[in-house]
């Protein structure tokens, strides 16, 4: 069993908080993402669960075990950098079989000819090279074992990286952004393949990544993190489809969810002149409210574009059209309603709208727009918070 269970872990560096007081449960099995901007704590976190960073308050236990007071060596995890950290003067297999070699490590081994004899003794015993051809096969490295690092691409580098972690039959897998020195392509089918990973060999994952894509494709549950504290836990879909904040609902989706200023009235919600009928599933939510001030989050498809003079429609002028492929990103500025997009670039009072195919529409054109709030959910405009 190797469940992680962290209680009121905390990590100062001086003045500075990078992790605040986090309870959290990561289930045996589970692929964890810790996802989040730059800075918010995300790497910090992994160290503290590697035992490359002490904990300054708090406790880490793995598997029913307490760890936080333990080495890195004696904690059963296996660690997978961005920087693959290969040796670049061994070959494929004396690279994964290096942790296997160095568990029986003795003091004569860094003597020249006597050190690389016992060395190759134990990479070529039976129960050695089996597992390193076994950890190969899985990764489709096996014709690449007498390769050295510098003949191979970045992908399979990093695939001869994560042999390596492989090797040891850890119980805990932890990643800090394996990928990102890859290019977009390789990116997407090493994506895929630790995935599989994850799913042959079990174990516990938890995989640090600031990318929104890897944590909605790889993770089973994502903890999305700011400023050292983790904004919302759950899975990719409680994630895109409740946000538990705006902070949340903004850093998911591309483009990012909308967040139209209102308020309730009765059973309707008005945005700046227009009023809509409120769907049953928000009706609670909209209660909660009272006459405070709501902001109505809504995804980009969720927004329709339609000739101007429509009933319940919201107005706008086209400000900017983008062509992605199968699908075309407008962003209206809005005539009436407000937004509170408050990320540096944001537009007051611009929405993003996705729609298929390639629009016609440009800059100065102007357009109704017709949500579709079956799927929308309703934040407080002054604490950011979903409403229930
Ligand atoms: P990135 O994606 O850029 O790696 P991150 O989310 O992993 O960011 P951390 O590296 O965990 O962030 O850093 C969290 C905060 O703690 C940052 O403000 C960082 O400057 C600070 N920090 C990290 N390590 C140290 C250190 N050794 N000494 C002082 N401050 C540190």
């Amino acid at each position: 069993m190797a469940s992680i269970t962290l209680n009121h872990v905390a990590k100062h560096f001086g003045n500075k908080v990078a992790i605040s007081d986090i309870d959290m449960k990561v289930e045996d099995g589970e692929f964890l993402v810790l996802l989040g901007p730059s800075g918010c704590g995300k790497s910090t976190l992994l160290r503290m669960l590697a035992g490359l960073e002490t904990a300054t308050s708090g406790e880490i236990h793995v598997g029913g075990r307490r760890v936080d007071q333990l080495p890195p060596s004696a904690r059963d995890m296996a660690f997978v950098f961005q920087s693959y950290a290969l040796y670049p003067h061994m070959t494929v297999r004396r690279n994964i079989a290096f942790p296997l070699i160095m568990r029986q490590f003795k003091w004569w081994f860094h003597i020249p000819l006597l050190g690389g004899l016992a060395k190759r003794r134990i990479e070529r015993s039976p129960a050695v090279s089996e597992l390193v051809e076994k950890t190969a096969r899985t990764l489709s490295l096996t014709e690449m074992l007498d390769r050295y690092p510098r003949t191979l691409s970045g992908g399979q580098r990093q695939r001869v990286a994560l042999g390596r972690a492989m090797v040891r039959q850890p119980e805990v897998f932890l990643m800090d952004e394996p990928l990102s020195n890859l290019d977009a392509k390789l990116r997407s089918a090493m994506r895929a393949e630790i995935t599989r990973l994850h799913q042959r060999v079990g174990g516990t994952f938890v995989y640090v990544t600031h990318d929104q894509v890897e944590a909605m494709t790889m993770g089973t549950r994502i903890a999305l993190m700011r400023d050292g504290v983790i904004q919302q836990f759950g899975t990719p879909r409680e994630i895109y489809t409740s946000p538990a904040n705006t902070y949340v609902a903004r850093f998911i989706g591309t483009p990012p969810m909308n967040l139209i200023e209102g308020r309730i009235e009765g059973g309707m919600i008005m945005l700046g002149e227009v009023s809509l009928p409120l769907p049953h599933a928000l009706a609670a939510a909209a209660r909660g409210a009272g006459r405070d001030p709501v902001l109505l989050g809504i995804r980009p498809n969720a927004l329709t574009l339609a000739a101007p003079g429509g009933q319940g429609q919201l107005t706008g002028t086209v400000s900017l059209v983008e062509h992605v492929g199968a699908e075309s990103v407008v962003a209206v500025k809005l005539s009436h309603a407000a937004t509170a997009h408050d990320e540096e670039g944001a537009v007051p009072g611009e929405i993003m709208i996705t729609t298929q195919g390639y629009s016609e529409l440009k800059a100065g054109d102007p357009v109704s727009v017709v949500p579709d709030l079956s799927e929308a959910v309703l934040f407080s405009r002054s604490t950011g918070e979903r409403l229930r």
